[in-house]
């Protein structure tokens, strides 16, 4: 990890502590009542921890993406809906810290979000396409310098608690479904009606209801990338990266109730071996595969990042897309193998090994793009694309 080797009270580390240890006490509220991490956002904010990755020279940390993903796993350990919100915020700031630091507005706005500690959401679900993130039907307006969108977002992750949207669409009334655009939106600068209310199985604390978006601004605030380059140079790997995080910490905490059961089991018969025993090891077999994925993908981003054609490359983009599958898959089999461990002290709430919140929150991770979808264009790549055939990465 790309941590300072000495941990001190003001590192990236330290400060994600103190902010877990807050999640972590609000955990099961925010799940049982669907509200918002709101404890957890504040710590955030007061550990200055919303404006990590932006660069140096605009005010920020230049905190990489493993360093990010990291902040997301120990998130992820204490409240998945928190560390989610946190993971949401971050893959934004990777479009305008990869993007935007030619403009000046957006260099502007990134200023603000690390001196104002700014929560940016994302609006590119749409009525109508569902998850095809590239693809969209409403489309930007240009009136002279002034843009103007209107969207059906049905999924807006803590919409009602944003200070701006990054919002997609098509880049003229014209243009075809996938040539579109990636724009700002201050909070003042539009309104959302609420259309649907997320009342889900799990992630419940990320308040991801339907609104329908309605803003106004000046054009600059559009990226002036195209969304396809800005798709698959950043945000793709940023979300299934940081969601991997969030995932792998969601599996850690899993994993160490079901150590702490067998340990309890261990304790009260030292003569016996308990019966979880063998499922721990099981399971924590499962977890470092999970961690060896999301640690090889994080060094593949890394390593390609100074490399434009390699980032677009499809070899790059089909490693992406199986960090997500294999993350997304292997985590819902390790809660369940949890579950088996902690019986039904597991399958209760409220005890010390409890796990229903754990299975419900990992639930989402395959539908969040949902696998089929990235599988799909993965087939479409391995019918063309060589494949990887060496370990030196
Ligand atoms: C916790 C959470 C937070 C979210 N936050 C946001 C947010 O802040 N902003 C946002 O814009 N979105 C957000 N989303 C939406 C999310 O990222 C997905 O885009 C959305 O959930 C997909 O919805 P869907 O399953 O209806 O759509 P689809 O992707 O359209 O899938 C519908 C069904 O069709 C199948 N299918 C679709 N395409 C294919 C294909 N090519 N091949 C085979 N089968 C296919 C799928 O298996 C699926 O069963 C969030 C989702 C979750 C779970």
């Amino acid at each position: 990890m790309n941590f300072p080797v000495k941990i001190t009270e003001d590192s990236l580390v330290a400060r994600a502590a103190r902010v877990a240890e807050i999640a972590a006490r609000h955990a099961d509220a925010v799940d049982i009542e669907g509200r918002f991490p709101q404890e957890a956002v504040n710590a955030m904010k007061a550990e200055r921890l919303l404006g990590i990755q932006i660069p140096r020279h605009l005010g920020g940390e230049a905190a990489s993406t493993t360093d990010i993903a990291e902040l997301c796993s120990m998130l992820g350990q204490a409240c998945a809906a928190s560390a989610m919100v946190f993971a949401m915020h971050q893959i934004k700031l990777s479009s305008l810290v990869e993007h935007g630091v030619d403009g000046e507005w957006h260099c502007a706005f990134m200023r603000r979000i690390v001196a104002e500690q700014l929560l940016i959401a994302s609006a590119t679900t749409e009525g109508g396409i569902g998850g095809n993130l590239r693809n969209s039907i409403c489309a930007i307006e240009i009136d002279g310098d002034i843009c103007r969108l209107e969207k059906d977002a049905t999924v807006i992750s803590y919409g009602s608690h944003a200070d701006a949207i990054l919002i997609t669409s098509r880049s003229h009334p014209q243009a075809a479904s996938s040539d579109q655009v990636l724009t700002a939106f201050l909070k003042d600068q539009y309104t959302i009606e609420k259309t649907h209310v997320w009342n889900t199985l799990g992630m419940r604390g990320t308040c991801s209801d339907g609104f329908l978006f309605k803003g106004e601004a000046p054009a600059v605030q559009i990226l002036p990338k195209p969304f396809a380059e800005i798709a698959a140079q950043s945000m793709l790997a940023s979300s299934h990266l940081l969601w991997s995080g969030v995932w792998y910490g969601i599996a850690v905490d899993a994993v160490s109730r079901a150590q702490a059961f067998v340990r309890a089991a261990a304790r009260k018969s030292p003569d016996a071996t308990p019966p979880g025993a063998l499922r721990l090891a099981e399971v924590s077999n499962l977890l470092q595969m999970v961690k060896s994925n999301v640690v090889a993908g994080l060094k593949a981003y890394e390593d390609a990042k100074a490399d434009g054609d390699k980032l677009s490359s499809m070899g790059f983009a089909v490693a992406m897309n199986n960090v997500k599958i294999a993350s997304s898959e292997t985590i819902l089999e390790i809660v369940n193998h949890t579950m088996l461990i902690c019986g039904i002290m597991g399958y209760k709430n409220g005890t010390p090994f409890s796990l229903g919140r754990h299975l419900r929150d990992a639930h989402s991770a395959q539908l969040m793009i949902s696998n089929d979808r990235i599988l799909g264009n993965t087939s479409s790549m391995l019918l063309v694309h060589k494949q990887d055939t060496s370990l030196l990465g």
